[in-house]
């Protein structure tokens, strides 16, 4: 058993929902105490009354520092991590030039590998601990993401990305062989350790009819399996998807004549939404990955977070790397609060909203909410040590904050990797910067 002393903040519930304001939903403790018993969490509370409950448990003394639930990035590409930054382009014309030659060069299964450790580092050191992660377009490149992520401890849902056209000609795979290759993948991966499978149609735009009903097929075979794509995030790409399925009435049709849309699936973006839409996916209870810095960076659009909100849809933070502005769920929060703020139908948002989207809500999304997302008794102990760089602005920001709810908007407005201490799922270290240090220095 040890008990980690350090400011605690969690939201276990639902700061969009409570009348009484969203700054009640944030749970804080000041001089907080984390007790972690067998990788569960014991208690969480002030240090001093866990103490006395607990006489004689060895402490963890991270005094000065936060102690944050594992963010839970919702929509990220493994094979995009050498790409982020692509300036310049919108979805279709940044795919062709930027970020499918890149994703061809995962067919060296060496190259693979090497980009699933720098992946996974990258997730770890931003205090990212649960990931629904696109895999690559091939089987041997998906199975080395795997491999690397079952070897970082990390919550990792993934799958075979499947397309069957319009990409180029090497990422497309037939119908038949899409099938096999993702049953040896779901065999072989599926509930090992902490990894899940998400069978993962890059978008309607690149998926055949007879592509989807694999979908459906590999779905409806396995009832525990997760689904993750992309819907409504580009115009150009919403009316070329409108001409190759013209029997649908809108991109979420599509999907849902596969029935790929229910309480399994994420899907990203759904910036350019209609109304029904939104319905039928809180209907459905299919969660989406909002990705601000992607939707800015491509310049997709301002994401109608307030309809998705008011109609019951789960939102949750994804960094969509390389799209994306990079890893780390605090600087998505920070992207998603600036969007708001200038959006035409805005969301409020704050420190307490944030955090709720950058853990519980990814967690709904996820259907891992009994097991992770907040501090509550009994879930698993995921959490991030942070502690601003002695000297720094948000050093300084926190230190003067008026109070805990304006030290973590400063966390989310300044923090990065560099506050990222150490990272523990179930207990465990996944990431300490203290050991990244001495190993850069090995090296
Ligand atoms: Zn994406």
């Amino acid at each position: 058993m040890q008990l980690f002393r350090a400011a605690v903040f969690h939201t276990p519930t639902n700061p969009f929902l409570v009348d009484i304001g969203a700054r009640l939903a944030l749970v804080c403790h000041e001089d907080g105490g984390l007790l972690v018993h067998h990788g569960r969490v014991a208690a969480c509370g002030d240090y001093g009354e866990i103490l006395e409950a607990n006489p004689g448990v060895s402490t963890v003394d991270w005094r000065g520092g936060f102690i944050l639930p594992g963010f839970v990035d919702a929509h990220v590409h493994f094979p995009q991590v050498r790409i982020i930054g692509g300036m310049g382009r919108t979805l279709l014309d940044w795919l062709d030039e930027v970020a499918l030659p890149e994703e061809a060069r995962m067919a060296s299964r060496e190259y693979a590998a090497d980009t699933a450790r720098l992946f996974l580092r990258a997730l770890a050191s931003h205090g990212t601990t649960t990931a629904l992660v696109f895999g690559s377009h091939f089987a041997d490149a998906t199975a080395e993401l795997f491999e690397a992520a079952f070897t970082s401890g990390l919550r990792v849902a993934s799958g075979l990305v499947l397309s069957d056209r319009l990409l180029r000609p090497e990422l497309h795979v037939a119908p038949d062989r899409a099938h096999s290759e993702s049953t040896m993948l779901i065999d072989r991966y599926h509930k090992r350790g902490r990894l899940l499978y998400a069978v993962t149609p890059r978008f309607a735009y690149s998926t055949t009819e007879a592509m989807l009903e694999v979908c459906q097929q590999l779905m409806s075979d396995r009832p525990d399996l997760l689904l993750q794509t992309h819907i409504n995030e580009n115009t150009a790409e919403i009316g070329e998807v409108t001409r190759l399925f013209p029997w649908a009435g809108d991109y979420l049709a599509i999907y849902e004549r596969y029935r790929l849309s229910g309480k399994r699936s994420v899907m990203a973006h759904n910036v350019h939404a209609t109304s029904s839409e939104i319905d039928r996916l809180a209907d459905a209870g299919t969660a989406v990955a909002h990705c601000p810095g992607s939707n800015a960076a491509l310049g997709s659009g301002f994401f109608p977070l307030r309809r998705h909100l008011g109609a019951g849809v789960t939102c949750a933070l994804g960094t969509d790397v390389g799209g994306g502005l990079g890893f780390g769920l605090l600087k998505e929060g920070l992207q998603a609060y600036l969007m708001q703020r200038l959006a035409p139908d805005p969301q409020g948002l704050d420190a307490a909203r944030l955090l709720y989207m950058a853990t519980h809500a990814g967690a709904e999304a996820l259907g891992l909410q009994t097991e992770i997302g907040d501090f509550q008794t009994g879930k698993a102990a995921d959490f991030v040590y942070l502690r601003p760089p002695p000297g720094s602005v948000l050093d300084a920001a926190v230190r003067h904050a008026a109070d805990p709810p304006q030290a973590l908007a400063a966390l989310f407005t300044l923090g990065g990797s560099e506050s990222v201490r150490e990272v523990r799922v179930e207990g465990d270290i996944v990431f300490a910067a203290d050991h990244a240090a001495a190993l850069r220095e090995q090296t």
